[in-house]
């Protein structure tokens, strides 16, 4: 179990980490997840040991890992780092980028023994790379680079693995079945996983928790489900997922849209505590379609997208705009055309976007 505990980084006068409380369970895999710039390479690069904070602990178990006054460097560490760029060394063969940190690392293997090369052979085989051990970086595809990257990390079976954006230099098709892969591997090695990415669909895909960060902040930690569901910030409801914010009033029933107060919308268990001026957060997937004459909020379609499995339309209401997801399978309507707009699902229960 990895704790760190209260833990801030500052690059001169500027503040990159603000107090992050985070816990990483034993196997636990946890993805990462913010925009640019708001802090997640940082939390990674103390995790590995590459520098210290400026205050708080980060402890393994009961062994303190770094304070700001001690720093346990990332070769002492029973860690293992796969990097965007892959970072290969272009004069090793992919056999020689596994030998390597099994030379080096804390649960290093004797050179000459036996079980160097069944090690070798094993992390070959896991990551489907057995037919390429005698080949340079320079003769490998971007999947295969990225494998022998991973290999390379797991290779000495280390405790924690850390992820920088892995999968953000290959492309669409390639990061699908990388994703896969690295299941694969987190279920085979059982080392705890942090997964660092900006793309929320991938976080959402492979973690079994995610910890969203923005501006050097937690927003929330919680597993992929939760997040989506039960967003507790606005940053949440917005950067994971797309999510309509609809103005309204929260009264004693439920929630009376701005737009049109002949609809009242379920109450989500807080329309007793909060009363008056509120948002009321809706997934594109929980409204629906109708023709315009019959109930629910009106509203006129400005766009539409076909996506293959759904159609994506943009609906101007009043002076709001709502993404709206339907299936191929409903109605189809059309740019210009009046909709009624009503709640198909339970929309997403949220604790703090009910008054602002
Ligand atoms: P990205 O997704 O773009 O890689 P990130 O979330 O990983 O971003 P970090 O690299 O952790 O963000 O950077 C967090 C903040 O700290 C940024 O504002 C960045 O400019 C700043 N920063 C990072 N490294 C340094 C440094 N060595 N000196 C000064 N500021 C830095």
């Amino acid at each position: 179990m990895i704790k760190v505990d209260n833990v801030s980084k500052n690059y001169g006068s500027f503040t990159a980490l603000h107090s992050i409380d985070l816990e990483i369970g034993d196997g636990e895999f946890i993805a990462v997840l913010g925009p640019s710039g708001c802090g997640k390479t940082t939390l990674l690069k103390l995790l590995a040991g590459f520098m210290g904070p400026t205050e708080g602990t980060i402890s393994m178990d009961d062994t303190l890992l770094a304070s700001a006054k001690r720093v346990l460097p990332p070769e002492k560490r029973n860690i293992g780092m796969v990097f965007q760029s892959f970072a290969l060394w272009p004069h090793m063969t992919v056999a020689e980028h596994i030998k390597f940190p099994l030379s080096y690392h804390p649960n290093k293997i004797k050179e000459g023994k036996k079980e160097l090369q069944e090690r070798i052979n094993e992390v070959l085989k896991l990551v489907g790379l057995n037919a390429m051990a005698d080949r340079y970086p320079s003769e490998l595809s971007g999947g295969q680079k990225q494998r022998v990257a991973l290999a390379r990390a797991i290779a000495p079976l280390p405790n924690l693995l850390l992820m920088d954006e892995p999968l953000s230099a290959l492309d669409v098709e390639l990061r699908m079945e990388m994703r896969k892969e690295i299941q694969k591997l987190h279920r085979e090695t059982k080392a705890s996983i942090v997964f660092v990415t900006h793309d929320q669909g991938e976080a959402l895909a492979i973690a079994d928790k995610i910890v969203v960060m923005n501006q050097g902040r937690i927003e929330q930690i919680a597993p992929p489900e939760i997040l989506y569901t039960r967003p507790e910030t606005e940053f949440v409801a917005t950067f994971v997922g797309k999510c309509n914010l609809v103005k309204g009033q929260w009264q004693n029933a439920g929630f009376v849209p701005a737009i049109d107060s002949k609809n009242v919308w379920p109450d989500l268990g807080v329309a007793e505590s909060f009363k008056g001026n509120g948002i009321y957060p809706v997934r594109p997937e929980q409204f629906q379609l109708t023709a315009a004459e019959q109930d629910g909020v009106q509203g006129i379609v400005s766009f539409v997208q076909y996506q293959g499995h759904e159609i994506h339309y943009t609906v101007e209401v009043g002076e709001e705009t709502w993404t709206i997801h339907e299936s191929v399978f409903a109605s189809r309507f059309q740019p210009g055309d009046f909709v009624g707009i009503s709640l198909k699902n339970a929309p997403v229960q949220q604790k703090s976007l009910f008054t602002r």
